[in-house]
């Protein structure tokens, strides 16, 4: 539904973006992540046909963005970072001339003014100002006027950036419904949102993009042996020793004190979660909790974009691949 083929764009003497690939079937939800300056605004303005690359290109439904410009803007609900709204207009008359621009014939206009207001959840303010409500309530304007004339493809630029804790979770309650019949690039730097909402990510580091799969299917690239925390109450660092004996195990980290926290790093390709319940049992100590500890998105997206090493949930380890070798550390 969405095609980048080798997108770049200069500013200047400034590369933007470099060779940008990545395409979005119909239906996908795809989060767009990266840092400030990555080159996500300029990835999405020339998908949304605002500008054109430099080289490469870009299509929407099969159509190319800078021949066809005007059908594939008809085929994308656009809701740029800062939503250009008329604080003036009633939210009604604002939808009503959204809808006369974007080509709905009059006699369907007040019905599809209804529908977007229904989905944004706006009845309660459609006749009000718009300069006179909430900052959620204005995003929700925002989403509508990308909704109206039902267009298949929706590209929401930070859609809860400087809303507050209600508001995001009901703007994202809303995207969440609306996955059902569109496809959606969703351009955020909140990790967990994206996790939340998006099946896929696509990161983007320095104008490149450095990864696309699904966090798990990073996760499991990135992730070279497998972690798993045991809570105990009993002694710990006599049970460290006697995980550390076992076969797959590659090294045991006694993580805290009070109550005991240990994490073990496995071979991956072995699941040793039933071995480490039974020798905790056999040696004496209650088992509190046992728990598999995965990346984050946030994980990949900090090693992807600074190389920082996997820290919390992977592949730490050097040097300690040999199960014979199998270290205990106390921190
Ligand atoms: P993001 O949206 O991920 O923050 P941008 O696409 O806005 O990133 O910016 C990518 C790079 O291009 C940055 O280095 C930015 O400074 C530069 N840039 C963006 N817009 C312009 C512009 N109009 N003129 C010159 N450089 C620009």
């Amino acid at each position: 539904m969405i095609e980048a083929r080798g997108l770049t764009k200069w500013y200047g003497p400034v590369p933007a973006i470099q060779d940008v690939s990545f395409e979005i079937a119909k239906g996908e939800v795809v989060g767009f992540l990266g840092p400030n300056g990555a080159g996500k605004s300029t990835t999405i303005r020339i998908l949304t046909c605002f500008m054109p690359p430099t080289a490469g290109s870009a299509m929407v439904d099969g159509l190319d963005c800078l021949e066809n410009s005007l059908e594939v803007r008809r085929r994308i609900g656009y809701l740029p970072e800062n939503v250009p709204l008329y604080n003036e207009m009633t939210v009604r008359r604002f939808l009503s001339f959204v809808a006369q621009v974007k080509g709905v014939p009059w006699k369907d206009i007040g019905r599809e003014v209804d529908r977007v207001t229904d989905v944004c959840g706006l009845a309660s303010v459609r006749n009000r100002i718009i300069g006179n409500l909430s900052k959620g309530f204005r995003q929700r304007v925002g989403l509508a006027q990308a909704l109206i004339n039902n267009p298949p493809v929706l590209i929401l630029d930070e859609p809860t950036i400087g809303l507050d804790p209600t508001q995001i979770v009901e703007i994202r309650k809303l995207i969440q419904d609306l996955r059902e019949d569109h496809t959606v690039l969703l351009s955020s730097h909140i990790l967990p949102e994206v996790a939340q909402i998006c099946r896929r990510v696509l990161i983007i580091n320095k104008g490149r993009i450095v990864a696309t799969d699904t966090p798990g299917a990073l996760t499991a690239q990135l992730q070279k042996s497998a972690k798993i925390r045991l809570t105990v109450s009993g002694d710990g660092t006599g049970l460290a020793h006697a995980l550390g004996r076992l076969d797959g195990v590659l090294q045991v980290h006694l993580e805290a004190d009070d109550p005991v926290r240990l994490v073990v790093e496995t071979d991956r390709s072995r699941d040793l979660r039933p071995a480490l319940a039974r020798t905790a049992v056999d040696y004496g100590v209650d088992l509190l909790e046992l728990k598999t500890v995965d990346l984050s998105l946030e994980d990949i997206f900090m090693h992807l974009v600074t190389e920082e090493p996997l820290e919390h949930g992977g592949a730490v380890a050097e040097g300690v691949q040999d199960p014979a070798r199998t270290e205990v550390m106390d921190s």
